[in-house]
């Protein structure tokens, strides 16, 4: 279905053409008061929305759900996933797709409302969302894009005038998320587990993510083994992102890897402050498996059950598929540390790979560890000539790796670009978020935002947002669910 109104939306939904099993149509639960607390106007407009139409009411009843746009088809779709280790049957138990819309260019993004009402799949949960959580998703995606690294985005929040209760009362918000597409590992598996002998689910799912996100790979002569193969590239290559601007994830169950290759479903994610290998902050984890230290070995786990749900498709003889499958995962390893030590050799300026690259990223890591030196703040402190007066610049070790390394002749130019100023820094969020649920006072989480925008810029009228939050503060995230 197509249309074109005054809101720029244009919508054209494919995903409903999947098998029935695959989604619910379900229409979003209309919301008591629905108020815009942040919309993302550049967003809108790179998406050929009208900003100035979905900046005011209009977009607070679209937004919310309580009007659905022309062109849009309301489902929640349905996935499964490892969680902790776990398998279990999930699907969006509070978010309804609304569509997907073409933007100017022809690019397809869903239209996703999380936090809109009961679904199916909701199991005993609300179907809601508070708005604390929700203001988090936007800061953190839209610093991860201004970052660099490839996120869902965030168009919207508005509040619902209605309460949800977790631990305490809090308000109920709606977030309006754009994304590649919501196709998770965990929709791949769900789709395994529904089929019998025939894999007939689970070749619709895999060829219509081969035409959606690799279109290159739909006439080559094994498809979904090239399918895999791109699938861990991208994967690769977006962990050693979050590694190199050092983010950790938290809950990264396989419904919460997305095929795009997009960063998807933020929880309880956070920054590093000071560099430590096991940096975790997630509160529901508690044996460490999501720290951040672990995440490749994490992506390279959930490739395996990613792999694993294509068995069917790679080739009749079981044996033969199992083993394409596993020869595929086995690749992860390489292509990682090849996408680490291409940005590591970046944020340290080096203008081309050596042998010994490796040592140096690693021996800089442990001298941070031991010293617990600012992640952010370390690396951006290399590409400027002089060095801050802090001790640990005078360190011996420090004084020797910094000989080594200055041989290489470091460009400063690269460093800049590949070594960011300005991160969202947990005591930062948590002020932003503090002000705009407790008191309904956005401009602290404006001012962040700006200061997000460019985090590889030098302006001096953000030199706030540099500063580490205190050192062992015991930090904590929660889902929020
Ligand atoms: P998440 O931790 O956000 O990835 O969510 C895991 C699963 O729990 C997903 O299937 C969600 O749709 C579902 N879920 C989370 N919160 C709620 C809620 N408040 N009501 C219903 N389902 C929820
Ligand atoms: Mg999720």
């Amino acid at each position: 279905m197509t249309s074109l109104d005054q809101t720029g939306f244009h919508f054209d939904n494919s995903y409903t053409h999947l098998p029935e099993a695959f989604y619910a149509r379900v229409n979003p639960v209309p919301v008591r008061a629905p108020k815009m607390a942040v919309f993302n106007r550049e967003l809108a407009a790179s998406l050929g929305l009208n900003a100035d139409v979905l900046a005011g009411q209009a977009g607070a009843e679209i937004f919310s759900g309580n009007v659905i746009p022309s062109g849009a088809d309301p489902i929640a779709q349905a996935y499964a996933g490892h969680q902790f280790g776990h398998f279990t049957n999930l699907g969006d138990g509070r978010a309804n797709l609304l569509g997907e819309h073409l933007a100017v260019n022809g690019e397809r993004f869903d239209i996703q409302l999380k936090g809109s009402g009961q679904t199916p799949f909701s199991r005993r949960g609300d179907g809601r969302a508070a708005l604390g959580p929700m203001l988090r998703e936007y800061i953190i995606s839209e610093a991860m894009h201004s970052l660099g690294v490839p996120s869902t985005r965030s168009l919207a929040v508005v509040t619902t005038g209605e309460m949800v209760f977790r631990e305490k009362p809090q308000p109920g918000a709606i977030l309006t998320r754009v994304a590649s597409s919501h196709i998770r590992v965990g929709t791949m598996e769900y789709a395994a587990a529904i089929d019998g002998e025939n894999p007939r689910a689970l070749s619709k799912l895999a060829n219509y993510t081969l035409n959606r996100h690799f279109p290159d790979l739909v006439s080559v002569s094994e498809p979904y083994l090239a399918m895999l193969h791109a699938v861990i590239e991208r994967q690769a290559a977006l962990i050693a992102k979050w590694m190199h601007v050092g983010f950790i994830h938290g809950v990264m169950n396989t419904d919460n890897m997305a095929l795009s290759g997009e960063t998807i479903d933020y929880g309880p994610c956070a920054f590093m402050d000071h560099y430590s290998h096991s940096t975790l902050f997630s509160s529901i984890d508690q044996h460490g498996r999501y720290a951040y230290g672990n995440q490749p070995k994490i992506a390279e786990w959930n490739l395996t059950r990613f792999a694993e749900a294509l068995v069917p498709l790679l080739h009749e003889d079981p044996a033969q598929a199992a083993g394409k499958a596993k020869e595929a995962v086995e690749t992860f390893t390489e292509i990682f540390k090849r996408h680490w030590l291409a940005g590591m050799g970046a944020k340290l300026g080096l203008l081309k790979s050596e042998t010994g690259d490796f040592s140096l990223a690693e021996d800089l890591l442990a001298w941070m560890e031991q010293h617990k030196a600012d992640y952010t703040n370390t690396f951006r402190a290399l590409s400027s000539e002089t060095l801050p007066d802090e001790i640990m610049f005078r360190d011996a070790k420090f004084v020797e790796w910094r000989a080594r390394w200055k041989k290489r002749l470091p460009s400063s130019a690269l460093m800049r670009t590949s070594n960011p100023a300005v991160i969202p820094r947990n005591h930062r969020v948590e002020a932003a978020l503090e002000a705009a649920v407790e008191r309904s006072d956005y401009s602290v989480m404006e001012r962040l935002l700006a200061a997000l925008k460019s985090p590889y810029g030098d302006f001096s009228e953000f030199a706030e947002f540099r500063v580490p939050g205190p050192l062992g503060s015991g930090y904590q995230t929660f889902c929020g669910t």
